[in-house]
């Protein structure tokens, strides 16, 4: 048997992990090191060697994509396909083991996923049912508490509210809110898990089923499962599995959901004859990056301490670049960018990370201004775009009329005359009866309570349903989609927008059309034969609330990458900048206070720096608008914990001088302005200020354009932005 394809890519210390006897594992080593590597070898090593089925592995990944690719890796180094392999994230095999056993799990065969602003709406539905005012008991809060729950693993009957008045609030809400979830058929992410873990702990023969069925679980990112992940593969295990689980303790993010370090130790605990492997070369980046990511790390307590090295070249320092506002900095970057494409690399080796995801905009409009394709990775996911979630809750009333929060969405969108008032009406019928919104909605036309314009209105609405659902009937979901985007009026109501934004919808629109093709088309992996065959619809909507933007519509354009720090997790990329490392926004200022979020927040700038292979930027602004507020931030601790000499402080030529000014101006030679007279034009600097006779001092912000078009953005104390005409605007430095 050759298994040289195997072992050969690996170390010495892959190997043993790799080509250890079937028992549990822990690899537990530093970013870089192969770990996910590792685990793919070890895949592909028991079915090789071990002659494993792929019916008999499950591999739990950090992404949807991560899945993919690991299937894809598999296939390659063994030539076998991978379908009867179970790969996926938590939540979606959760997902998948749900649909499966529906009925013992007690839900309807059509369940929806509840996504977290549908979970919100619902939230603030109960509380309103339950006559809390939303200032008071803020719904936010409330869904961050359910959720937090339910990662424990606990359901409102097990929780003690002694005398505290909130808390016994809380359960009232989570019984509520459970109640509504159930007759609506809607399942949000926490419950999956809980669910599955439910379905396995009362069902002792489905346990025995999968225990059978998978004798090999193997777990990347590892320090990130929470208690209800842990419990949930703990149960699958039982005392004849093999687990392989992979981690990086330096890199668990995720305490603030719920996630526990703690499950490390517990692994080797509570589990027979583990294996301990450390590796500890390091294959992705230049020593300069690591050493500097290792000097970062150190700053934390507790560690379970790692050695990390490379081979790898020195290369180049860390660029560190004071930006003196966002702007500034987003402007920065994309000359990089294009600096970077220039010397012949792909845009899809580079990527700009960032801590909170509202600082992308900025970042996207300087790609946008010099057309540098882009693509958001987690962030406003296709999925969850106003026009997309509209056309969604119609396709999710066709499969299941009892779905109340796609029912509000869109009983009134596009407008077709129902107001609050009617709606509040069936709300409260809905309430009496007990039933879902559809019901009511049913119930109160026929004994004909409401008035006739609004009873009208809402019978259309509900003829609309029951016609879209026959049309649908034995027809492709392309075609379903497309029909609904027209019968629906969608298209032309949202068409009638105003502006971009309209035609952006609709073409948006029409890409869900395309979506439902493309989904159509791809071989979904068979499962086993107990499991019941979904209608494709189901399968698609569940795929929808599943995805985590990872399969945009563009996925193959050459693309820059943009994301958020905790979604680069397990990446890497030649190219990585990031943006914002000040205090306040990094570590972020919620966590200032703390120092266990202190260390999570230092967890997550190794996480970021380890991503770079070849060149890291970090690039913070002295001023910076952001959340609607402006802000003067000092650059963030961990810059300062990076050894200087592996930091360049990056000084631009910022002074844009009648030299250069004057270099320009030949070249727009479709202006027939006549060329100003040169020696009026003053010197200006980015960030310098500046005085206008009529606007007042100001801060100069941008440059745009060359010779006598030569634009300058200044930012004036007292009325704000204003582009003015250089040569016009007659500027005086300060
Ligand atoms: P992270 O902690 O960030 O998830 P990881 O430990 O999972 O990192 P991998 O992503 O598996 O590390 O590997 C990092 C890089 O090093 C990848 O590009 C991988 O292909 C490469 N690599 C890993 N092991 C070797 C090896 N033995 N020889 C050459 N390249 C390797
Ligand atoms: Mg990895």
């Amino acid at each position: 048997m050759d298994v040289s394809q195997i072992l050969d890519p690996l170390n010495d210390a892959q190997r043993e992990a790799v080509a250890a006897a079937p028992g549990n594992q822990l690899v537990l080593a530093g970013a870089g090191s192969g770990k996910t590597r590792v685990l793919v070898h070890r895949i592909a090593w028991l079915m090789q060697v071990e002659g494993a089925s792929p019916y008999s592995i499950m591999a739990v990944t950090f992404t949807n994509k991560a899945a993919r690719e690991m299937r894809a890796r598999i296939e390659e180094l063994l030539g076998v396909n991978t379908f009867g392999m179970w790969v996926g994230t938590f939540h979606g095999l959760a997902h998948r083991l749900l649909k499966a056993h529906w009925q013992e799990a007690k839900l309807p065969q059509n369940f929806q996923i509840l996504d977290s602003d549908d979970q919100l709406r619902l939230i603030k539905r109960v509380q309103a049912d339950l006559g809390l005012d939303d200032k008071k008991w803020s719904p936010r809060e409330t869904q961050w508490w359910i959720g937090a729950q339910k990662d424990e693993g606990l359901r409102p009957q097990y929780i003690n509210a002694g005398a505290d008045p909130w808390l016994q609030t809380m359960v009232r809400i989570y019984f509520a809110y459970e109640e509504a979830c159930q007759r609506g058929g809607l399942v949000d992410f926490g419950e999956l898990l809980l669910r599955a873990h439910e379905l396995w702990l009362n069902n002792d023969s489905i346990l025995a089923h999968y225990r059978r069925r998978f004798p090999f679980i193997l777990v990347d990112e590892f320090q990130d499962t929470n208690t209800i992940q842990y419990a949930w593969l703990r149960l699958l295990a039982g005392e004849q599995c093999h687990i392989s689980a992979v981690g990086d303790d330096d890199q668990s993010i995720y305490g603030w959901r719920g996630a526990k370090i703690e499950n490390i130790q517990h692994f080797s605990a509570d589990l027979r004859e583990v294996q301990t492997v450390r590796l500890e070369q390091n294959y992705r980046s230049t020593s300069t990056i690591l050493n500097a990511a290792n000097a970062v790390i150190a700053n934390n307590s507790g560690r379970l301490g790692k050695e990390l090295w490379t081979k790898g070249e020195e290369g180049e320092p860390i660029a560190v670049y004071a930006a003196y506002n966002e702007q500034d900095e987003a402007r920065f970057i994309v000359e990089r960018i294009n600096d970077w494409v220039r010397d012949g690399n792909r845009r899809d080796s580079i990527a700009i990370l960032y801590r909170s995801n509202a600082q992308s905009r900025v970042l996207e409009e300087g790609l946008l201004r010099e057309q540098v394709p882009y693509r958001i990775y987690g962030g406003q996911r296709f999925y969850d775009r106003l026009e997309i979630k509209n056309a969604l809750s119609y396709l999710r009333l066709i499969s299941n009329r009892d779905d109340d929060t796609a029912f509000e969405r869109v009983v009134n969108t596009p407008t077709r005359g129902i107001g609050a008032r009617t709606v509040e009406m069936v709300r409260s019928y809905a309430r009496e009866q007990g039933c879902s919104l559809w019901q009511a909605a049913k119930l109160m036309l026929q004994q004909r309570v409401l008035a006739a314009r609004a009873g009208n209105a809402l019978q259309i609405f509900l003829d609309l349903i029951n016609q879209l659902a026959a049309n649908a009937e034995d027809e492709a979901l392309e075609a379903i989609a497309e029909d609904v985007i027209e019968t629906s009026g969608l298209l032309e109501f949202h068409g009638k927008e105003k502006g971009e934004k309209g035609q952006t919808r609709v073409e948006n629109l029409k890409e869900l059309v395309s979506a439902c093709r493309a989904f159509s088309g791809v071989d979904m992996p068979k499962g086993e034969e107990d499991e019941e065959e979904i209608p494709l619809l189901n399968q698609f909507l569940d795929s929808a609330a599943l995805d985590a933007g990872e399969g945009q519509a563009d996925e193959f354009e050459d693309a820059v990458q943009l994301m958020t720090l905790h979604s680069a997790k397990g990446l890497e990329f030649p190219l990585v900048f990031m943006a914002g490392v000040e205090e306040n926004l990094f570590p972020h200022k919620m966590s200032a206070q703390e120092p266990g979020r202190i260390e999570e927040e230092r967890r997550l700038c190794y996480v970021g720096i380890t991503r770079a292979m070849r060149k890291l930027y970090m690039t913070y602004a002295e001023n910076r608008r952001l959340f609607g507020s402006e802000t003067y931030n000092s650059p963030s601790r961990f810059i300062a914990e990076i050894p200087a000499n592996m930091v360049h402080e990056v000084r631009l030529k910022t002074e844009i001088s009648r030299p250069l000014y004057q270099a320009n101006y030949g070249k727009v030679g479709k202006f027939s302005d006549p060329a100003p007279d040169f020696d009026d034009l003053p010197t200006l600097a980015l960030g310098g200020r500046v005085e206008h006779a009529r606007f007042g001092e100001g801060t100069v912000i941008e440059f745009e354009g060359t010779g006598p078009r030569m634009r300058v953005l200044v930012n004036f104390d007292d009325v704000g932005d204003k582009r003015l005409v250089l040569a016009m605007a007659k500027l005086e430095p300060l």
